[in-house]
């Protein structure tokens, strides 16, 4: 079998994870497996890198600098002491001009006093160019031949939206003729979340990117199966550190994954799944630190199991707006220019919602994109278009995931009764025309007990075992 192991920031930070990793290699390549590999940052790296980056521009002080690379030195030197004591000079070499080009990109920025999205794609792709090359050379001590690859080597090519690239569809042959030839003698070892412009401008794919380039990477070479190694036994009914006796869920449809990673559940990058769908790709969700148990397959056709609802997940980090004035009654156009507007300051919007007495609009973005949506819209208000404009930043967005919703009679009624019955109160419902989601708003200190409130009420930590059945 060919495979693509993806393998996250917790499982490669430190030493000992990376021995780890290198076991599960072995294994699958003993067993006359063909195996590509993508590593994220070590865990945190990635964050530290945003915040020096961020300071930078916005200061004129360069103290961060110093220290950061010390600390990433010394982070990166003795994870590759522990995991390939006979490579230590090769890799240190390599570990060491990367620090270099960091570093001169870090004080050009300091003193040019800018930032610009693509200078920082550059820095912050810097967690995976560190960290690649120690996991190779863990590779190597094994007596594997590892050929290590930036993700624009191995072929991902993207769009030019910087922090947020999206693959191309020339990324899947660029792929297949760098990777593939590979496979039967080595273990390439490709750094996630980057990729590059069709001009070789370096860009990264999104927070928690690396999924994402597993998904294209297992696209691109074929693979027969596209695992995901991470910290947790799979996809859980809830995120197990907000709902500690969540549950793994043993099979979920590629649709149902998009949702649940649309609407928070951090395990998957959204965009991850895409690939795997077009190329009907089985992905599953496996433990690095527990990788006999099965963990969660990804598969297109959803299993019917006695569960209506498999899921509930939340996101913090969202904005509500609402649109209101009674010219809206019944004048076609408003949503358009409303809309309009907000595409073009590229608002991203998340959630729709319009009363039927077509007086109000609300809508949800992101919250870092507040100020950018207040400016897009309340221009509508000067032109007469809408009457007021309102933002509100104490809001998050709960969504009820599962096939089995889909004409399931009264799972709607069933939420908002317990809900109310645990005192949370709903400030805005939408609900896809797929009905593999409900999803909805509550203030944002309500998130947690509307998690916990619809993980009891659909009994998700009760193991499932009557196919068919309705709860
Ligand atoms: P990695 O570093 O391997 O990419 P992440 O931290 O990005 O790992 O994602 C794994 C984390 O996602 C888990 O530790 C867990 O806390 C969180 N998570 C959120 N929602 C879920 C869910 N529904 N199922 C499993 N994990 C979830
Ligand atoms: N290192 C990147 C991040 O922290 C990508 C990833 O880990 O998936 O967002
Ligand atoms: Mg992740």
């Amino acid at each position: 079998m060919r495979f693509l192991m993806k393998f996250g920031g917790t499982s490669v930070a430190d030493a000992r994870c990376i021995l780890r990793v290198v076991d599960i290699i072995e294994k699958y390549r003993n067993e006359g497996h063909e195996v590509a590999v993508v590593v994220s940052a070590q865990r945190g790296v990635t964050d530290q890198l945003i915040a020096v980056a961020n300071e930078l521009a916005s200061s004129y002080d360069n103290t961060a600098i110093a220290p950061l690379i010390t600390s990433l030195r010394d982070r990166h030197m003795k994870t590759l002491e522990g995991a390939a004591p006979h490579h230590v000079t090769e890799t240190g070499i390599l570990i060491a001009q990367r620090l270099g080009s960091l570093e001169n990109i870090l004080n050009a920025i300091h003193n040019l006093q800018e930032l610009t999205p693509r200078s920082k794609d550059y820095i912050i792709s810097f967690g995976e160019r560190l960290n690649a090359p120690v996991v190779a050379a863990a590779v190597k001590e094994r007596g594997i031949k590892p050929v290590l690859l930036d993700g624009c080597e191995a072929g991902i090519l993207t769009t030019p939206h910087h922090g947020e690239a999206m693959a191309l569809p020339a990324s899947d042959g660029k792929i297949r003729d760098r990777v593939v030839p590979l496979l039967r003698e080595y273990v390439p070892v490709i750094m996630g979340f980057m990729g590059c412009t069709e001009k070789g401008i370096v860009t990264t794919l999104g927070r928690s990117g690396s999924d994402y380039s597993g998904a294209v990477i297992g696209a691109g070479i074929d693979a027969d199966e596209i695992w995901i190694w991470t910290d947790v036994d799979g996809i859980m009914t809830s995120d197990p550190r907000l709902i500690s006796d969540a549950r793994v869920l043993p099979y979920v449809s590629y649709l149902e994954v998009m949702e649940l990673s649309y609407f928070g559940a951090k395990v998957m990058h959204p965009r991850s799944i895409e690939p795997a769908m077009r190329k009907n790709i089985l992905v599953r969700v496996k433990n690095t630190f527990n990788p006999s148990y099965p963990g969660t397959c990804i598969v297109r056709d959803e299993k019917q199991d006695s569960r209506v609802v498999k899921a509930i997940t939340y996101i913090e980090k969202v904005a509500a707006i609402n649109i209101n004035g009674a010219q809206m009654i019944g004048r076609p156009g408003v949503a358009k220019e409303i809309f309009t507007a907000l595409a073009e300051k590229e608002v991203n919007v998340m959630m729709i919602s319009q009363a039927s007495s077509e007086a109000n609009i609300s809508l949800i973005i992101d919250e870092f994109q507040i100020n950018t949506a207040m400016e897009a819209v309340s221009p509508l208000v000067k032109e007469g278009i809408v009457r007021e404009v309102t933002s509100n930043r104490d809001v998050c967005a709960v969504a009820v995931v599962g096939a089995g919703m889909a004409g399931a009679i009264g799972t709607g009624g069933r939420i908002f009764s317990a809900l109310g019955r645990g005192g949370v109160n709903v400030m805005m419902i939408s609900q896809g025309s797929s009905e593999l989601n409900i999803s909805f708003v509550v203030r944002e200190e309500d998130g947690p007990t509307a998690v916990r409130v619809l993980h009891d009420e659909f009994r998700l930590s009760e193991e499932c075992d009557e196919p068919g059945q309705q709860l």
